[in-house]
């Protein structure tokens, strides 16, 4: 075969042929909106690991059918192709069960990462890993010491040999129990200024010097875990990038973490029905539930609603193709990441609204379908903190794609053993 990439056309239509001879199981349409809902969308649906397992062998049968990793390179198990045909196969994928858990953030934000920065043993064994199904990865970024400044992260590893040996806690890492391996971020310099002293280290989620626990969130779900590590040894081969220069290798990798979370990511594979929403549900089908369809008001909403979501598309169009041209600066993620925290609050807030008090109250003939939005409600600002927060987005758009002056930091500079930490 030439190594012309086949056009978006055939691909389609190959794709197409491939699913509809039972390539991927078709997804499970059901009266109730809940049911047919894509996997991990919805509160408690991932706390399982039966469903993990079934994201494996979903991902496993994407790769043996050779669609899988659509834009990841072919020597690293992907299919080198371009962000169209990636899109094509998320529209003919629509009506399959896709493993779309695994795409945030062990495709899309860690073996994107470490594609740019991995040795070539660690693209073959992680990124391959992932793609083909046999490995999950998840990110061991934040501490209980604060998630926005993450540079001021006190995990330690200390060179021994051969190896690195661990010390210290992470938190909010969003299904870790289901994963194999983590991008955890340590210090590994304390005489070197925050920002100088890190390094990014591949580590296994399961092992005797890790103790896990699972954190409930509010809405009941149990995917967030923390982490705490006593004398973890690592291989020192496991290191990502240079020692000390964790800060590059991290910054690669909350700039996909910022894609990914934006919308914007060509390592994503297959997308919900309704695009996303946290409760699975559309604003118009709230509306048609409760009888306010013909209400001019709510129909103002559902229209408003619309409208926000065409100028998100769009708005991730122009930054990807800006950022792909050199016109914007990779910082340019944030505004797609801020985007996509605002967009969707808003939406949930109509949706609330919309339902009003069957949001939260258990209806006697057990319709839980609008009280789902209740719930989803209260998982509403997960949106502004997950990826980075709202508020960390703004300072980077102002700072570092405006070119507004920079935040003050007392700590700039500073060798980090010397900087003054809360107790
Ligand atoms: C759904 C979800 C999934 C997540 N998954 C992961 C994961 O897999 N792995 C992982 O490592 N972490 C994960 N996180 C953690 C996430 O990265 C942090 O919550 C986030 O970085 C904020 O950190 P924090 O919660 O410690 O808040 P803090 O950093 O303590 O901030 C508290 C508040 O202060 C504001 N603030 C802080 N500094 C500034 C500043 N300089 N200027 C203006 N405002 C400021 C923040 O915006 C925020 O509102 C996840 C979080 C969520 C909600």
């Amino acid at each position: 075969m030439s190594d012309q990439i086949e056009s978006v056309e055939d691909f389609s239509a190959r794709a197409k042929a491939w699913l509809e001879a039972g390539g991927l199981p078709a997804r499970k349409t059901s009266a109730d909106p809940r049911e047919a809902r894509p996997q991990g969308d919805s509160e408690h649906e991932t706390d399982g690991l039966a469903l993990w397992q079934r994201q494996r062998e979903l991902q496993k049968m994407l790769f043996a059918g050779g669609f899988a990793g659509l834009c990841f390179p072919k020597e690293y198990g992907g299919q080198g192709l371009s962000r169209a045909h990636q899109a094509a196969f998320d529209d003919l994928s629509v009506n399959y069960e896709m493993p779309l858990l695994l795409n945030v953030p062990s495709l899309a934000i860690c073996s994107a990462m470490l594609l740019d920065m991995g040795t070539e043993e660690q693209k073959q064994k992680y990124v391959r890993g992932a793609i083909s199904g046999e490995l999950i990865l998840c990110q061991f970024l934040s501490e209980p010491s604060g998630g926005s400044d993450l540079a001021g992260l006190l995990t330690r590893a200390q060179r021994d040999g051969d190896t690195y040996i661990i010390n210290g806690q992470k938190t909010w890492s969003t299904n870790a129990f289901a994963a194999d391996f983590a991008t955890c971020l340590v210090r590994t310099d304390w005489d070197a200024p925050k920002h100088r002293g890190l390094s990014m280290i591949i580590v296994p989620v399961h092992d005797a010097a890790t103790h896990m626990n699972r954190v409930q969130m509010v809405n009941g779900s149990m995917e967030f875990c923390e982490e705490f590590f006593t004398d973890l040894v690592v291989p020192a081969e496991n290191l990502v990038g240079t020692e000390n220069d964790g800060w590059t290798v991290g910054q690669r990798q909350l700039f996909y973490e910022r894609q990914a979370v934006g919308g914007g990511s060509a390592y994503t594979s297959g997308r919900a029905p309704d695009r996303g929403s946290r409760t699975g549900l559309t604003i118009e089908e709230v509306a048609r539930k409760v009888g306010k369809d013909k209400d001019p008001a709510t129909r103002e909403l559902v229209g408003w609603a619309h409208a926000q979501d065409t100028v998100n598309h769009q708005l991730i169009k122009r930054i990807t193709v800006g950022m792909t041209s050199g016109e914007y600066p990779a910082m340019a993620s944030s505004m797609m990441r801020l985007a996509h925290a605002e967009i969707p609050q808003q939406k949930m807030d109509m949706m609330f609204d919309i339902a009003g008090d069957q949001a939260v109250t258990s209806l006697p003939e057990g319709d839980g379908f609008l009280k789902s939005i209740g719930v989803s409600y209260l998982m509403r600002q997960g949106a502004s903190l997950g990826g980075g927060s709202s508020e960390m987005s703004r300072n980077m758009i102002s700072e570092r794609v405006l070119m507004m002056p920079r935040e003050y930091a007392a700590d700039r500079d500073v060798p980090f053993k010397d900087v003054r930490r809360g107790r």
